[in-house]
């Protein structure tokens, strides 16, 4: 079902996603080589029970940690580990959700370990850049696939590989609501977008090759090619005027 948020329910959406921005925002300034990802967790999880919020992502269909924390060729939907240290030259996504007074929020960045080679630079780069393109299209009257094409369009032109099997979603008293964002498909096909929808938009980037597959664990999505895997998100109201993030300070 498509939910239409009114003026209180968006008031506390923003305030969910300002608990999560903020979360990324101190990951930001702790993250370094030789930390492990449940180090990681530990951080977002302090960050948001601080806040007077529950980390959406904890116990959801399972997962046993507040954040997907994704390394390198890791996609998303990484799972913390105590044994896992990020180091210099990696790249790690760090997937985060709070739920505030009935409301969640979802949001990524994919921070980068050091100095990192110039190709995985530039795929961190395009990948945020696809995620803006994307979220300039979300406005009243245009359609979901704008927003899907728009993002496709970017990164293939960069000869990037566009992660099928996941996409972005509905968001608001439900983690994963209607309707699905994905990051390819048509302009001017899908449904219109109504003022007041709250949708994540989140494109999932590889370097090389589209093809995916899952770990054994039953969580971790992997590339195919071994390839590293960018992964940005945000959250946004529909409005009349300019789309509005809801997951920054
Ligand atoms: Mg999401």
């Amino acid at each position: 079902m498509i939910t239409i948020k009114s003026a209180s329910d968006i008031e506390k959406m923003r305030e969910a996603g300002k608990i999560a921005a903020n979360a990324l925002a101190i990951l930001g300034q702790k993250l370094h080589a030789g930390m492990t990802t449940k180090e990681i967790d530990k951080i977002i999880h302090d960050e948001i029970t601080k806040a007077g919020a529950k980390p959406s992502f904890l116990g959801y269909a399972g997962f046993p940690g507040s954040a997907c924390v994704s390394v390198n060729d890791e996609v998303i939907h990484g799972i913390p580990n105590p044994n896992r240290k990020v180091r210099e030259g990696d790249i790690v996504s760090v997937d985060v959700g709070a739920y505030y007074k009935g409301f969640h929020s979802d949001t990524c960045y994919t921070f980068a370990i050091g100095s990192i080679s110039d190709p995985v630079r530039a795929l961190l780069t395009d990948t945020e850049a696809s995620l803006y393109k994307g979220i300039e299209q979300a406005v009243v009257g245009a359609r979901l696939g704008d927003i899907s094409h728009t993002i496709e369009e970017y990164c293939r032109s960069r000869g990037y590989g566009i992660v099928k099997q996941y996409c972005g979603h509905g968001i608001g008293r439900e983690l994963h609501e209607e309707p699905e964002v994905p990051n390819h498909g048509k302009a001017g096909r899908g449904m219109r977008l109504l003022e007041g929808m709250t949708i994540c938009i989140e494109p999932m980037i590889n370097l090389v090759g589209d093809d995916v597959w899952v770990k054994p664990d039953g969580w971790t999505v992997m590339t195919k090619s071994g390839s590293v895997s960018a992964h940005f998100e945000h959250e946004i109201l529909i409005t009349k005027d300019e789309p509005v993030i809801l997951t920054k300070l």
